[in-house]
């Protein structure tokens, strides 16, 4: 569809409201406790340090658009971001250059293969696909504003912490196990310059992209940096406008069709909305007008989705009314009307 076919008709948004602040409490709690004794799944170990997390924690938060704060459990423990971040290094992406660019740039679908796949990139004719699997994401890392890829990186912490309403740091240790055995992403960033899809060097590139996914937030920021996308851009907690509500919907779109891998169809019927999740255990939904959720336990299921964040989001997509597709017939709401 031609987007500019649409221009000048005025944006209205989704409605809705959560129910007060003590019942959102209860029910995140409820939502912990139910699944606090789930064992299944198991941890990441492709980045060799990753499989040394405790695999027992798990911690859920909730941050309403009004900065309502619900955080249960580990909600506190620090983790590295990895591919969440791609998420947010969108939504600057195309803060920075528009929404025609970035969608030239990289694509909005599904590839339907693995977050790290080649193959995707090679049967597209070198055209990255969607920006929340690496090839896509490399690519839109390298959108970030700077004259050189240090000046890029300090944006895109900067644009980060901006969502997260605190200055985000790097997981040294992290970065440093990833940058060791990344052989894959290199080959990704040098297949897109092959193709003539990424400017500069690739291997700076994939450093930052590298970076990026070493980040440390818990789940409480990732609420706040999904609260953000759920209220216009603008941060509940700080009051700071990060990115504007355009970049907003664009981002949750994206996030809705290809958000948990190639579970992303799966967690869609079943939940009903645009998240993103990561390997090292955490997820974020949005609810756009109302909030997010973020939820951390380190152990995954076949398609490297938190086992326990996807049970956690669920009971509360279902308690709350968050799902976007579900309705009740109006007359059986309001009889006699
Ligand atoms: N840093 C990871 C990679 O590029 C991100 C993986 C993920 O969370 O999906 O392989």
């Amino acid at each position: 569809m031609d987007p500019t076919a649409l221009q000048g008709v005025p944006q209205s948004v989704s409605t809705g409201a959560l129910p007060g602040w003590a019942r959102v409490d209860e029910l995140v709690l409820e939502a912990h406790g139910r699944y606090a004794d789930d064992r299944t799944g198991t941890v990441a170990d492709y980045i060799p340090v990753l499989a040394a997390v405790d695999p027992d924690l798990f911690g859920l938060a909730l941050i309403e658009v009004d900065g309502g704060v619900h955080d249960a459990g580990d909600a506190d423990h620090a983790f590295s971001i990895q591919s969440i971040s791609k998420l947010f290094v969108y939504a600057l992406a195309i803060q920075e250059h528009g929404h025609e660019r970035v969608r030239e740039i990289v694509g909005v679908n599904n590839t339907g293969l693995a977050f790290n796949s080649v193959m995707a990139l090679e049967l597209n004719g070198g055209h990255p696909m969607n920006p929340m699997v690496n090839a896509g994401a490399i690519a839109t890392t390298a959108l970030m504003p700077g004259a050189t890829a240090v000046e890029q990186w300090e944006r895109l912490r900067e644009g980060l912490s901006a969502f997260a309403g605190r200055p985000l740091s790097l997981d040294g240790t992290v970065y440093a196990s990833e940058a060791a055995t990344n052989d894959r992403n290199r080959a990704i960033g040098r297949l897109l310059r092959s193709y003539g899809r990424l400017e500069g060097d690739p291997d700076e590139i994939v450093d930052v992209y590298t970076r990026q996914c070493a980040l440390l937030v818990d789940a409480h920021d990732l609420a706040v940096m999904g609260a953000t996308l759920a209220d216009g851009g603008v941060n509940p907690v700080s009051g700071a406008q990060v990115v504007s509500a355009e970049v907003c919907r664009d981002t949750l779109a994206v996030a809705a069709a290809t958000g948990l891998y190639e579970r992303s169809g799966e967690w869609l019927f079943e939940i009903g909305l645009p998240a993103k999740s990561g390997v090292s255990g955490g997820i974020v939904a949005v609810s756009p007008g109302k909030g997010a959720v973020a939820g951390f336990s380190p152990r995954l299921d076949h398609a490297g989705n938190s086992v326990r964040a996807q049970l956690a989001i669920a009971h509360l997509s279902r308690s709350l009314g968050l799902n976007l597709f579900a309705s009740a017939p109006a007359a059986a709401q309001h009889p006699g009307d």
